[in-house]
């Protein structure tokens, strides 16, 4: 039984070898398949073994290595040096389409920019990350100034306060204490877990201060969580975190373009009129220079858990140190550039499976995203191989290596703006790695409909450590020698923002994930994630990036390859019980507004559970009876139900019902509803509510027709 057609001239030692891995796999696998599992189920599994094998974590090793050799943000020679290498070996790989997306976008670079302490005492802060001998790379000058981009320029001097996290009930606290912030400067701690600085920058314009310093607090990400740099994976004493602060919660993408694609000649904003761009001054600084101010800020001290991991007493200042701060930014509208490539189908080629990660860095870029760039180009490289051994996706594999994305989600934002009908009509899903690995714990965020393919993905693969990666990801941390194991929280996490899925899902409408090995990770946009510490500590020999690398794989064959199109609504619609069960137990627990809302959501969930055992398990599909093709166009649609063309109240550009985000980037479930509620407006909710129940109605007519459809 031959299934595959075998390379027409194997002319090359490579296609040769090609050839030969393939036989031997797909004998491998095919052999014990019982009678009645169908061909495709076979083929899938024949395919999946293939790219497996030739899934190198040498050879990701080698990219990673290429990737960090240089600082690389984004319309640097170097990035779009990048950008060619990338189009080369794709091209190389046999990609088809290959080619440069670019726009021209406003990106944000420091010019000037100067702190120091006035008074009580004076210090001019470093602004400097400390070079160590152990790695060359954290002495070259490339480096730059660590700044925020998009921060407004100005010069000040006045008063500092110290403001916790930054967050609005930070700022109750100083007021209630009696201290006036208007025209002054914070000094607020990057917060963890993880909260966008953005919204501490919008938070502090918000509130009247002139200017914010966020500084990366020791008992966060350094030396009171462990060893650090070059040590241990913690931040040391001087890193710095960089990165943008633009409001992109309101809109992402070009700040100058909102919802259109910046090509060149485009129409574009003026800049005071664009509601992402910030209205305060903004500087990311070192513990080690904040050190002497917290000493200086005097005032009544600051609440318990206000305090970090520094050996000084913490105020809340108000007065006493006066500090200066000279930001001088240059906006300039730059050329930048994705890299797109695709392995068309054979079958349902209109049909698309995206997957993507950025390539630009503010720095090195170890982990992110250079981890996930070489994880990306290990998978592009599989996939291509597979092809040429004759292994057929029948549905178009779409690749994107975005760029800009540390600005404001830039390359994937103007790309999905340009091609939006396309996507719209056309998109499957879209698999998304930002950053590949810095340890061991798998970790997922998705929309619902995709867990069996995840599901599915980490039962098939295998830690290095010989288990899989599912009951890894299921099981509690534990310890074998002085190794820590692989665990996880087991849990699929709903999706907010914070990197490139976001136009995808929440602009378009099509199902997405973003997932990665997480670990200790103290050196988040600094100069010190490079490659020195991903070999040292995020993933030496790079063995759980190769995972991610075969997880994604089979992600993408599955996708690709399925008859049925292994999206599970039934999984959705109990999801979506979850999230208004939470919402009501706050805003209605009588259930009296969203009563209609739980019924149709019921019945969405009947309607999606005849097609459940036909998702799940593809052997029951009969190909040729059944209307399939039909059956996938209804199920792509659905996603796209949840789309209001109105946009979330404030924030048109977002126009999901299920998945928002909040201003931090944390998931925002159903966005428009809880907004309206936690606002007190009635009217609000009442329309949201409708909106929600007539999304329900449109997916349950879809689900009652694929049902009728699989009968025929
Ligand atoms: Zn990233």
């Amino acid at each position: 039984m031959k299934k595959f057609k075998e390379p027409k001239s194997p002319n090359n030692l490579g296609k040769l070898l090609s050839v030969c891995l393939f036989m031997l796999f797909w004998c491998q696998v095919a052999t014990p398949a019982s009678e009645d599992t169908p061909s495709s189920l076979i083929e899938h599994a024949a395919f999946k073994a293939f790219v497996d094998k030739i899934i190198s974590p040498k050879k990701i090793d080698k990219y990673l290595k290429y990737f960090t050799s240089d600082p690389h943000v984004a319309s640097s020679a170097r990035n779009n040096e990048l950008a060619d290498f990338v189009l080369k070996e794709w091209k190389s790989f046999g990609l088809e389409d290959v080619h440069l997306a670019h726009y021209d976008v406003l990106l944000s670079f420091p010019e000037e920019i100067r702190v120091e302490l006035i008074s009580p005492k004076k210090f001019r802060l470093r602004l400097r990350e400390k070079a160590y001998p152990e790695d060359a790379d954290t002495s070259r000058p490339e480096v730059g100034i660590p700044y925020n981009a998009y921060s407004l320029s100005g010069d000040i001097t006045a008063p500092l306060v110290y403001a916790c996290s930054g967050n609005p009930q930070d700022y109750d606290l100083l007021e209630k204490k009696g201290i006036n912030l208007k025209g002054k400067i914070a000094l607020v701690r990057y917060s963890v877990p993880y909260s966008y600085r953005g919204f501490k920058a919008y938070t502090a314009e918000k509130r009247g201060l002139a200017a914010l310093l966020i500084y990366s607090d020791p008992q966060d990400d350094g030396i009171a969580r462990g060893p650090v740099f070059p040590h241990g994976p913690w931040g040391p004493l001087s890193h710095i975190q960089r990165g943008g602060i633009p409001y992109d919660f309101i809109y992402p993408g070009d700040p100058l373009t909102p919802g259109w694609a910046s090509k060149p000649g485009c129409q574009r904003i003026p800049e005071d009129k664009a509601l992402s761009l910030p209205k305060i001054m903004s500087v990311p600084i070192s513990a080690e220079d904040a050190l002497p101010l917290i000493e200086s800020i005097g005032g009544p001290e600051a609440p318990e858990e206000w305090k970090g991991a520094l050996p000084v007493a913490y105020r809340l200042g108000g007065s006493q140190a006066i500090v200066h701060l000279k930001v001088k930014m240059k906006n300039p509208v730059k050329r930048i550039m994705n890299v797109i490539g695709c392995i068309k189908g054979t079958g349902k080629t209109e049909e698309i499976i995206l997957v993507g990660n950025h390539r630009d860095a503010w720095v090195y870029g170890g982990h992110d995203p250079s981890s996930g760039t070489a994880c990306l180009m290990e998978m592009a490289r599989a996939l291509a191989e597979a092809k040429k051994a004759g292994f057929k996706p029948q549905r178009t594999i779409y690749f994107g290596n975005w760029d800009a994305e540390e600005f404001t989600l830039t390359g994937s934002t103007e790309w999905g703006e340009e091609h939006r009908e396309w996507l719209r009509k056309n998109l499957v899903a879209y698999l998304n790695v930002d950053s590949a690995a810095a340890g061991r714990d798998f970790s997922v965020q998705a929309v619902p409909c995709l867990a069996p393919l995840i599901i599915q993905a980490l039962k098939e693969v295998k830690d290095p450590s010989g288990k899989t990666i599912y009951s890894c990801w299921k099981s509690e941390p534990s310890k074998k020698g002085t190794i820590v194991l692989a665990s996880g929280s087991g849990r699929i996490d709903p999706l907010g923002s914070g990197t490139d899925h976001t136009v995808f899902l929440n602009h378009i409408g099509a199902p997405a994930l973003n997932m990665t090995f997480s670990g200790d990770y103290g050196v988040y946009h600094s100069m010190y994630d490079n490659y020195y510490w991903m070999n040292h500590f995020g993933d030496p020999g790079m063995l759980y990036t190769a995972a991610l690398a075969k997880i994604w794989s089979r992600m993408v064959i599955d996708l690709a390859c399925s008859a049925l199109l292994p999206l599970d609504n039934e999984n959705y619609a109990q999801e979506l019980e979850r999230y208004l069960e939470e919402w009501a137990d706050q805003h209605d627990p009588a259930w009296k507004k969203s009563k209609n809302l739980f019924f149709l959501i019921r019945e969405m969930k009947k309607r999606a559970s005849i097609l459940t055992p036909y998702v799940l398990n593809q052997k029951q599909i009969d190909k040729e009876s059944h209307s399939i093709q039909e059956i996938n166009r209804l199920l792509i649609e659905i996603e796209r139900d949840f789309i209001d063309a109105q946009g979330i109240p404030n924030r048109s550009w977002f126009k999901h019902l299920v998945f928002g985000c909040r201003y931090t980037y944390a998931v925002l479930l159903l966005p428009s509803l809880t907004e309206a509620a936690e606002a007190g407006d009635e009217e609000a909710t009442i329309k949201a509510l409708r909106l929600l129940e007539g999304a329900l109605k449109r997916v349950i007519a879809k689900l009652k027709k694929a049902a009728v459809l699989l009968n025929k």
